[in-house]
């Protein structure tokens, strides 16, 4: 295999340990551990341990441990301690609808602290409803080829003190199947369970401060030692960017990371796929994390990564004009080419364009060609495909271009922003008199990442497009659209 792309080398530990952060919500679940005290997974709470093993007679999970055959059931007693437990429906419904936290709290007449408990409980109830689903993508589903559009969203994170007023600047990567719309996971950079002056301790104990970026043990991280003033910092090392601080608790972790613990995580995540199509935005490090993650599958011929970059910036009136010349162009050729379908033609006009650039332009991912059907979200849509070593099946590389976009994504990301009012002032707590709440505000980042977490549950299984299906129906892992209720814990509202 030829190939003249430079790798930057990163830490496969830290890649790992960012995988398992991601697929956490599949391994483990609270209280879900072998009772048996004799038992080698005794009190482990993960649950590669167990099998699943039907449900108790009141509608708790049950688990078979794999080691000493022994049952338990894990509760599921998900409203239990809550006074009123009709309220979530109406709370989890004005989340989702754009409604302003202070807001909600009045409709719903709950005080802050009651709302953002809410909010881990729906995250907490929502994630074990969708593992139960996403399962089948292990165990039953399987696709021929699945085309997977890949972006980033940026959130300012504006959790000020009197002390230091800079943001916290965080990104989630998404990723989406462009088929059916799915949305497979939306990661922000960010892992809450850190705690910085500990890690940063031990970093320090260890000498991670001396090593330059991939050889650190803690190289997934931004380190907060690495911001101190006038300190030189080694190779490989990012800093918060200027004006903006790292979190104040949790620990920023580095995108390059996020996104290779994402592309082995939808491998782990669908087994049963025999070929994938990423398609990318042009980020600096998404490439690199791209092939250090699938490199294996690349050699195979079984992934394809593409960039993709529109016209975002064009009016209506352009989009309007650079649609309308693809079309005019595409029914003059179906007029020389009767027998062939739409299809077929800009296919074949795609394999010409890339074949006329491959001759002259040596780097893969600058053998740029234009979408010939461009649509009014993406007019004028060009992509370059940076797996094609030039000895590659030019009609694989043309079908992927032709299919490529990252709209199945960007559209998520537009509607959590449209929807959600997730970066609104702090709540100002009325019995602390009026003392802003920064402790649970939305500011504080480990919120917002539960929502969007929520959100993307919400969107795939209750959100129906116009054929009248959510993303979850077209690819096969529910039958209808899911009530919010229902995701929430099933009869769970009509208790007292
Ligand atoms: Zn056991």
């Amino acid at each position: 295999m030829r190939c003249n792309q430079s790798f930057t080398l990163k830490s496969n530990q830290a890649t790992l340990e960012e995988f398992e952060r991601q697929r956490a919500p599949f391994t483990q679940r609270d209280g879900a551990a072998c009772r048996n005290s004799s038992c080698v997974n005794h009190g482990l709470v993960n649950l590669d341990c167990y099998q699943s093993f039907g449900k108790s007679r009141g509608g708790s999970a049950r688990y078979r441990c794999k080691a000493c055959k022994q049952t338990f059931t894990v509760p599921q007693r998900a409203t239990l301690r809550q006074r009123h437990p009709e309220v979530n429906e109406l709370v989890l419904n004005l989340l989702v609808n754009k409604m302003p936290m202070r807001r909600i709290c009045e409709v719903a007449d709950v005080q802050p602290a009651v709302l953002y408990s809410r909010i881990h409980f729906f995250h907490k109830q929502a994630i074990r409803f969708v593992v139960d689903r996403e399962r089948a993508l292990q165990e039953r589903l399987s696709f021929q080829k699945l085309r997977i559009a890949v972006d980033r969203q940026d959130h300012t994170f504006n959790w000020a003190s009197s002390a230091d007023r800079r943001n916290t600047k965080l990104s989630a990567t998404g990723s989406a199947d462009c088929d059916s719309g799915y949305v497979f996971g939306i990661e922000l950079d960010f892992d809450s369970a850190r705690n910085p002056f500990e890690v940063d301790l031990h970093a320090r104990e260890i000498g991670d401060y001396e090593l330059t970026g991939p050889f650190r043990r803690y190289a997934q991280f931004f380190l907060p030692g690495d911001e101190e003033l006038g300190k030189a910092v080694p190779a490989g090392v990012a800093l918060a960017e200027e004006g903006t601080k790292l979190p104040a608790s949790g620990l920023r972790i580095h995108a390059e990371y996020v996104l290779m613990g994402h592309f082995q995580f939808l491998r782990w995540l669908m087994p049963n796929v025999g070929a994938f199509d990423f398609y990318l935005d042009q980020e600096p490090n998404i490439r690199g994390a791209f092939l250090a993650a699938c490199l294996d599958l690349v050699a195979q011929k079984r992934a394809d990564a593409y960039f993709v970059r529109i016209g975002k910036e064009l009016t209506i009136d352009e989009r309007k004009l650079a649609v309308a010349h693809s079309e005019t162009y595409l029914s003059g050729l179906k007029k020389q080419y009767p027998t062939l379908t739409r299809r077929q033609i800009a296919h074949e006009v795609m394999k010409q364009r890339y074949l006329q650039v491959r001759k002259s332009e040596t780097n893969a991912a600058n053998r740029w060609v234009t979408s010939i059907l461009p649509h009014m979200g993406e007019p004028l849509k060009e992509v370059s495909c940076l797996t094609d070593w030039g000895d590659d099946d030019v009609d694989r590389i043309a079908g992927g271009m032709l299919s490529a976009s990252l709209h199945p994504i960007d559209r998520f990301f537009m509607l959590l922003r449209r929807r959600v009012s997730l970066l609104e002032r702090p709540i100002a707590s009325a019995s602390s008199g009026h003392r802003t709440w920064y402790g649970y505000s939305a500011y504080n980042p480990e919120i917002a990442q539960k929502i969007m977490g929520l959100f993307r549950v919400i969107y795939n299984y209750s959100m129906t497009g116009k054929d009248g299906r959510t993303p979850a129906m077209r690819l096969g892992l529910a039958e209808k659209p899911i009530p919010h209720k229902e995701i929430l814990g099933s009869g769970s509202f009509n208790a007292r």
